[in-house]
């Protein structure tokens, strides 16, 4: 059942000994934990690897995606789902690729809203089709939105994107702030030689706009780990490029982690900056959070490869409590944190593919 072996070894021990690592009173919703006594109630889903832009930080302008029979179908993500909120997980994040080209994304929004644990649904999207969906997809129980944008410079954008038009991006945020998907977040990698200017720019928009700007490290990933490793930009850099140019970051949130990033405010502005800084000062400590892939494999840590496969006993006919089982022991097996420091990359799969 699991893919990897970093999976087993010292911890399986640990699992045999302590099956229990949900705990749950009589009308209380479960809880999940990890062998490290992380509460896990965060499940980010990869709707699909397809996505209707090539960044370059992220896959190969030749890309291959997967066939659409190795994709689960709604129903057996329904079901993984129905699982997960029985497991108390009660926050949930649409990703992939593109999750707006997902078929039927409005009703998979809607059957989510519908578990009986859901808090919030949010959604990580370049943007392209929001202008459209944004409205629907509030109505349907969507939360909020984080949205790529990596430069406010048409060509610039287009070069990193490979072909996107930064106008349909634009008018997608209007749309979702006009419809209320707030608060507005917007994620910006950064890339030497491609954007490590315009971090300026995207963090000024912070001044007028009440909104959250977020300047992430490029994280390395199987085949485009050497181009990712070679461009990445730290954000101790994207700090002294903003603070040069617009003035001292007050730290915000008394310095606390807002989801995974440190979080600053400009003087006088009315939005913040945040940082996501996996690589010079990971976040693992506090992770609450496993993905799951479109093709129905758990992910329990974003920078390892340990995986572990729901389609296939879902495919041969296993039954709620099985998954509940199967789910629970890998949670509880989810690795400390990753090895980017001592040199170990991910290699089964590129970001578009996990979920980022
Ligand atoms: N297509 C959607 C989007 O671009 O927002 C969702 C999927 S994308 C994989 C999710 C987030 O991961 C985006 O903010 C994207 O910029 C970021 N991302 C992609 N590749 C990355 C990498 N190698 N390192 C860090 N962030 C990356
Ligand atoms: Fe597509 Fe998002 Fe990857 Fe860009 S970052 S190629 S928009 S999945």
């Amino acid at each position: 059942m699991f893919r990897e072996t970093v999976l087993v070894g010292a911890a399986a021990k640990v699992v045999e000994d302590e099956v229990g690592t949900t705990t749950r009173a009589p009308s209380q919703p479960a809880k999940t934990f990890d062998a490290f006594g992380r509460h896990i109630h965060y499940l980010r889903i990869s709707l699909t690897d397809r996505c209707n832009l090539r960044c370059v930080y992220c896959m190969p302008e030749q890309v291959t995606f997967r066939p659409s029979e190795e994709l689960l179908t709604d129903e057996e993500l329904f079901a993984i789902l129905h699982v997960m909120s029985r497991l108390g997980f009660d926050k949930f994040r649409l990703t992939g690729g593109e999750p707006t080209v997902r078929p039927g994304l409005v009703d998979i929004v809607r059957a989510i809203a519908a578990l009986p644990t859901t808090r919030e649904i949010a959604m990580t999207t370049n943007g392209l089709r929001l202008a459209r969906l944004a409205e629907p997809l509030k109505a349907a129980g969507l939360t909020r939105v984080n949205i790529s944008i990596d430069s406010l410079d048409p060509q610039k954008f287009r070069r990193i994107t490979r072909w996107g038009n930064l106008h349909d991006v634009l008018e997608g945020i209007a749309e979702a702030e006009r419809v209320g998907l707030r608060p507005i977040k917007l994620n910006a990698v950064v890339i030497r030689g491609f954007n490590e200017e315009d971090v300026v720019s995207l963090a000024a928009l912070t001044l007028e706009h009440d909104w959250q700007v977020r300047f992430i490290e490029v994280m390395p990933f199987a085949d485009v780990a050497a181009f990712q490793q070679a461009a990445i930009v730290t954000t101790r850099e994207m700090m002294t490029r903003i603070e040069a140019a617009l003035g001292t970051l007050q730290v915000e949130n008394e310095g606390k982690l807002d989801g995974e990033a440190r979080v600053y405010r400009l003087p006088g502005a009315r939005g913040t900056i945040g940082f996501i800084s996996p690589v010079t000062a990971p976040f693992c400590a506090s992770c609450n959070r496993v993905r799951l892939t479109a093709d129905g494999t758990l992910r329990l840590c974003l920078l390892k490869d340990g995986e572990v496969d729901l389609k296939t006993p879902l495919r041969n006919g296993a039954r709620e409590d099985d998954l509940e089982a199967i789910i629970r022991e890998a949670i509880w097996l989810k690795p400390w944190g990753h090895d980017l420091a001592e040199g170990v990359i991910p290699m089964n799969r590129i970001m578009s593919e996990i979920g980022g």
